[in-house]
């Protein structure tokens, strides 16, 4: 499965995993599970198995047909680090990201704990960029297992944003997107937690990237934040 995405932070998808299970507060209206689950049962459908998790090994080169350099968001529809991903069908989802030099890759987990362990045994190249998601102030530690990993963009996504985020270490970290939640039964989000967060990165020179309020219509809230958009990135993509 490959599509150009509407992820303000990105601009193309690839999942060679899908499926996924909850882990945290982050996790209860996953977009992707409510997404999968529509079409359980549909024969034929890429999503007949709703959010099982699979493996998709027919899709593990498809990145190499794609001649022009895209920023690429990895498993947007599941869990790279997920427990039931064996290393060897991670290691054959590196070989692609560095074999695919022309494009850069944005993996984003909440398994941070795994990422922590293999972390630094994978083979990255600089064209790998790896993000851990925190809510809220309990999955802090998640930046913790991230600055273990020596990819050379290290980033954090925290969305949906659930509580203020004070107490966050920023050392090691080379991007920040904040975005609220969207959908039905979105948690607000309030501005002073993104404020406060926005102020940090810019004492910390740490690209910030405001991605949305979020809420159930996220159109109408838009994503201006004190009269403007916030569209940093850690380095020029060129994309
Ligand atoms: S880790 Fe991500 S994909 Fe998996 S259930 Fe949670 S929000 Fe959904």
């Amino acid at each position: 499965m490959s599509a150009s995405s509407s992820i303000e932070w990105t601009n193309s998808t690839w999942n060679p995993v899908t499926g996924c299970t909850k882990v945290s507060q982050g996790c209860k209206h996953c977009y992707a599970q409510r997404f999968s689950e529509r079409f359980r049962g549909v024969p034929g459908h890429p999503f007949e198995q709703g959010f099982d998790l699979r493996l998709w090994p027919d899709r593990l080169e498809l990145p190499l047909t794609w001649k022009e350099p895209r920023l690429i968001f990895v498993n947007s529809m599941s869990d790279l680090y997920h427990e039931k991903v064996p290393l060897s069908f991670i290691h054959r989802v590196f070989a692609t990201m560095g074999d695919a030099r022309w494009h850069t890759f944005q993996i984003l987990t909440k398994r941070a704990r795994r990422l922590g362990e293999l972390g630094p045994t994978l083979p990255w190249k600089s064209n790998i960029w790896q993000g851990v998601s925190i809510e809220s102030i309990d999955v802090a530690w998640r930046a913790d297992e991230l600055r273990r990993v020596p990819a050379e963009v290290r980033f954090l996504s925290l969305e949906p944003l659930l509580g203020p985020l004070d107490g966050l270490n920023l050392a090691g970290i080379h991007w920040v997107i904040v975005g609220g939640e969207s959908g039905p039964h979105a948690r607000p989000m309030k501005k002073e937690w993104v404020r406060s967060l926005r102020d940090r990165c810019r004492r910390d020179a740490v690209p910030f990237f405001f991605k949305q309020w979020g809420g159930v219509q996220k159109h109408r809230a838009g994503r201006r934040l004190d009269g403007r958009t916030w569209d940093q990135y850690p380095v020029a993509t060129g994309v």
